[in-house]
């Protein structure tokens, strides 16, 4: 028996193994659109015949990522999955309502090497990488059990996509596939905390996917305190290459950044942030900190958030301020994986 995960199959992949087994092309079609729409089970593919589905049972593995807490918030809709995974490994994916539809964020790793000093999913350790299939199953799965079509992804959840950069591709390959999920390559986001390399890499596919960049800091000093993987990659590295994307995609980039009270919210910061980013097609993210147990971080005041705002727009960089879904349910990245993960413990 294969060890292959059903997910991970392209919907090319399908067609060949249907060719080599002589099994007739429309039923690679079939398989292929079940498995899209979140139907994993071979029992309830109900138009395939049962000889074609103990074939499928033989040489693919059908389990899949069970959902072991589902949280909804009553404040504004959002949903949180927490996935326990074949071999143990949780995750966390969130499901957000916007005036355009729903958005979802799902994990590209259990866990996370990268050590950000400010994240809850940092404290944990790395468990592993997620397949092109586990990131497509959060889709499809949430999708099923909201019972909504699903208009946008942001990979942004737990983990650092491009330190999984080819189960990335793979994913971004199954969630555009016309014959799928069929969703466009503008509706999805990648987040990024800045590995050089890996960011011209994708440059290079020339994809209409936006990348969007953890940046948290204008400086190098400061980002080096906050994320570890600033000391790999300085600005001098990081910006033209994000410049680079831009030009080359013509999208626009979206740089993430955390207000903490007292590290990085003054008017200095500020400045220091729209020269870095002068020019750029671009827009900054404003987020309000998310406070955990254990972290040494505390978001800024209103105040400051405001002050910090007006001088970037004065300067004339585009700004959004995050907007904060499902604070009831601990929506934010991390929080709940690491309350499941500690009781474990
Ligand atoms: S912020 Fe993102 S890249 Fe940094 S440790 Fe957390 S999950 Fe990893």
């Amino acid at each position: 028996m294969s060890d292959k995960f059903c997910l991970d199959l392209t919907h090319d992949e399908l067609k060949t193994w249907c060719r080599e087994k002589n099994i007739p092309a429309f039923r690679a079609d079939q398989i292929y659109r079940w498995l899209s729409s979140g139907v994993i089970n071979l029992d309830e593919m109900t138009n395939i015949p049962l000889s074609l589905r103990q074939m499928l049972d033989a040489d693919f593995v059908f389990g899949s990522m069970t959902c072991v807490r589902k949280l909804v918030s009553e404040i504004d809709g959002t949903v949180k999955f927490v996935y326990r995974l074949t071999d143990g490994n949780v995750i966390e994916t969130v499901v957000m309502r916007y005036r355009t539809g729903l958005s979802i964020c799902i994990s590209s790793q259990a866990g996370c090497k990268m050590g950000c000093s400010f994240c809850a999913s940092a404290k944990l350790g790395f468990g592993r990488s997620l397949t092109s299939g586990e990131m497509f199953a959060q889709v499809i799965l949430s999708q099923r059990e909201v019972e909504e079509r699903i208009r946008s992804v942001v990979v942004m959840g737990i983990g650092e996509p491009f330190d999984n950069y080819d189960n990335l591709i793979g994913f971004i390959k199954l969630a555009t596939d016309k014959d799928g999920l069929n969703l466009g390559a503008r509706h999805i986001t990648v987040s990024t905390c800045g590995i050089v390399p890996k960011i011209e890499e994708f440059t290079r596919l020339d994809s209409q996917v936006n990348l969007a960049i953890s940046l948290h800091a204008p400086d190098d000093e400061l980002r080096r305190e906050l994320m570890p993987i600033a000391k790999a990659y300085s600005l001098d590295e990081l910006i033209p290459a994000c410049r680079d994307y831009a030009e080359k995609t013509h999208r626009r980039i979206t740089f993430e950044y955390s207000l903490f009270a007292g590290v990085n919210d003054s008017e200095a910061h500020a400045r220091a942030l729209a020269r870095l980013l002068k020019g750029m097609l671009c827009n900054v993210n404003l987020i309000a900190a998310n406070e955990f147990p254990g972290s040494a971080y505390r978001r800024s005041s209103r105040e400051y958030v405001r002050k910090f705002q007006e001088t970037l727009e004065t300067m004339g960089i585009n700004v959004t301020l995050r907007r904060e879904m499902g604070t009831d349910i601990m929506a934010a990245c991390g929080q709940l994986r690491r309350g499941i993960e500690e009781d474990k413990k």
